[in-house]
């Protein structure tokens, strides 16, 4: 029954592509669920329906899933994205539904929703003979088709499919397949909510008849497929093992393995080196080097190719082509696989040194041939997570640096450790960050090194790692990766281009995107050109349902959210006119004189700072009580 999606490249079985599963009752959910405000309430909805669906077949959860969280695959997995243009739908939906172009456009013009309008456009549509209904199977594998297709006739090939399944759709199908197209369900529908709503059907299904679960249960149960996840980030894989084993049981087989990126630990912020002696009192530490560059996971696989992912799972190989793992490996016969953490930074050949961020960004990202590249890269590595299939995340940091330094061996330029240094003395860590910055780093990582704390966990943001970065101690002890959600017409020497942008944190739990500021600081006259050039095709007549704000604060266009900018501030304030973890505070958090530092563009705008990162960060302020 398990799919054989072992590793990164392998698509989606098939099976998916025979669920059974009218379209039309996953649309009468996401239109019950549009009308619905409590997050219970859906959660209620969404796994009543879940469990349903499974009788007939449990493996209809997978594609099911996939279209409840807008996704057609892993992430992992290449050229998955829809995102259509406007342009083509409105093409699309003229020629399906028998209106004219310019019907389509005006129309569009005063509702903002492309969704809506296929819809009332296919609801006066007379229709001769009644058309075969759409399954969840057909969908799933057509809007795959659609994503995938690529070249020459593509336009014409995404077209014809969009219509056959247009003509066929009824009652409210329309409106959530264009919307599933343009990659906004906007149904205030968090991943989070899904996964939970999954974990109940998955119990309820195990379960004695007619049981309901406890939330206790379902929530220990939803730990487990949310762990799962981080270590395999594949819903098919996870599903399977659950369907196979148990949920309870997913943590002994659905775990993490060369081929599938699994999801990074993260560190939190620190503002001081007290801060940090404060947090690991009494238990042993260690610094390393924060290098400045990009997170490298480098995965050695069985048949002896080796992969690298980005810190968002997306596999970046092509773009290292100058990098082989099987020149760092100690001795190839006894190391089959191995999974390595590292920072890919650009490195200067000549001098034997590192080079900024900045220039690491200028190397293309794809189509690389060894021979053209200019900047080369330097893998430092600095965590171990596999070896020969064995997984070391649950051993100490130090016994993973030992066996990190027996099975590889560094090659000056292109393979080293992170520079590391284990003391608790405030001298001599203040000594190693200015050594650290002078040799081009950022700053520290401090880690935890013996015992359960130092374990990796992938996905967390954890107090076991506390980042330190040079710049930053006087502000909040970090930037913030905020998305733009809208911009102020600029003035003065900045007409002609927008002067300020409106930013917003990302609400895990909501999906909602809550301002936080207005920046208008830090940009240089050609960045704002790009950004205007940007941006500007990303406008919308109005607001998202998911934006948070405060009418005080409307800019002049609104945008699609598709981009986060990396910011400083000096600190965080209360604000009426912010919505920043508001619902913790009556007020929002916001940011005061931010700056605006880089365009983050490897990270996707749901990794976004949370709001719940936003508070915290409030509250560590040592002014807040
Ligand atoms: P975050 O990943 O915390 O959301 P970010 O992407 O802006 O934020 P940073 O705040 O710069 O990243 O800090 C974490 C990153 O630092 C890691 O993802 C990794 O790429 C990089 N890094 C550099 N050196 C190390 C090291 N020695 N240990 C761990 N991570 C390191």
């Amino acid at each position: 029954k398990s799919a054989g999606v072992e590793s990164g490249d392998k698509p989606v079985s098939p099976d998916l592509y025979y669920s059974k599963v009218p379209y039309s009752d996953v649309c009468n959910v996401f239109q019950e669920i549009e009308g619905t405000s409590s997050r219970l309430s859906i959660i209620k909805i969404c796994s009543e329906f879940f469990s349903r669906i499974m009788k007939d077949n449990p493996q209809n959860l997978i594609p099911t899933t996939y279209l409840f969280i807008n996704r057609l695959g892993p992430d992992y997995e290449p050229g998955l994205e829809l995102g259509l243009g406007e342009g083509l739908l409105m093409k699309t939906i003229s020629e399906a539904c028998g209106k004219s172009l310019v019907q389509v456009k005006n129309r569009y013009r005063e509702m903002g929703d492309l969704g809506q309008i296929a819809l009332e456009a296919r609801n006066v549509q007379p229709t001769m003979f009644k058309p075969k209904p759409l399954t969840v199977g057909e969908v799933f594998e057509n809007l795959r088709a659609i994503a995938h297709s690529q070249g020459k006739d593509s336009q014409t090939r995404k077209i014809k499919l969009i219509k056959r399944m247009l003509t066929a759709c009824e009652g409210v199908e329309a409106k959530f397949l264009i919307r599933s197209l343009e990659s906004k369900l906007r149904i205030g529908l968090a991943e989070k909510t899904v996964l939970i709503s999954l974990s109940k059907a998955l119990l309820t299904n195990e379960g004695e008849t007619g049981k309901e679960p406890s939330m206790e249960l379902v929530e220990q149960a939803e730990a487990k497929i949310r762990d799962a996840f981080c270590q395999v980030p594949n819903y098919e894989i996870v599903i399977n093992a659950c369907l196979d084993y148990g949920i309870m049981e997913l943590d002994k087989h659905c775990r993490l393995r060369p081929g599938i990126p699994l999801k990074p630990m993260l560190a939190k912020p620190t503002k001081s080196i007290t801060e940090v002696l404060d947090r690991f009192q009494g238990q042993t530490f260690t610094s390393e080097y924060k290098y400045d560059g990009e997170r490298a996971q480098v995965h050695l696989l069985e048949d002896g190719t080796m992969r690298i992912y980005s810190r968002n799972g997306e596999n970046m190989t092509e773009r290292y082509p100058e990098i082989s793992i099987r020149d760092f490996v100690a001795d190839l016969e006894h190391t089959k696989t191995l999974i390595l953490d590292c920072e890919a930074v650009a490195w200067d050949k000549v001098q034997q040194k590192i080079l900024p961020f900045q220039v690491l960004s200028t190397r293309k990202r794809k189509d690389v041939e060894a021979k053209d590249v200019k900047v080369r890269v330097c893998l430092f590595a600095f965590d171990i997570i596999c070896h020969n299939g064995e997984r070391q995340i649950n051993k100490s940091l130090r016994e993973r640096r030992e066996l990190l330094a027996q099975v590889t061996k560094p090659v000056a330029g292109e393979f080293q450790y992170a520079v590391e240094l284990t003391t608790s003395s405030v001298e001599e860590l203040q000594k190693f960050l200015d050594q650290s910055v002078k040799d081009s780093c950022e700053g520290l990582m401090v880690k935890m090194l013996d015992g359960p704390e130092s374990h990796y966990e992938p996905s967390k943001r954890s107090r076991n790692w506390l980042k330190l970065k040079k710049d930053y101690l006087d502000g909040v002890g970090d930037s913030l990766d905020l998305c733009v959600l809208g911009a102020y017409y600029g003035r003065g020497k900045r007409t002609g281009t927008y002067g300020g942008f409106l930013l917003g944190c990302y609400n895990q739990d909501s999906g909602e995107f809550e301002t936080c500021c207005k920046i208008g600081t830090g940009f240089s006259d050609e960045m704002l050109q790009q950004l205007y050039e940007r941006f500007s095709k990303t406008t919308l007549d109005g607001p998202k349902a998911t934006y948070v704000f405060d009418s005080s604060a409307e800019p002049d266009v609104w945008f699609e959210p598709t981009t986060l900018f990396e910011v400083l501030t000096a600190d965080l304030s209360l604000s009426p006119v912010y919505k920043a973890g508001a619902s913790t505070y009556d007020k929002g958090v916001s940011l005061r004189f931010p700056r605006f530092v880089r365009l983050r563009d490897d990270k996707s705008v749901e990794d976004a700072t949370s709001s719940a990162q936003i508070v915290e960060l409030y509250q560590d302020q040592s002014h807040v009580a």
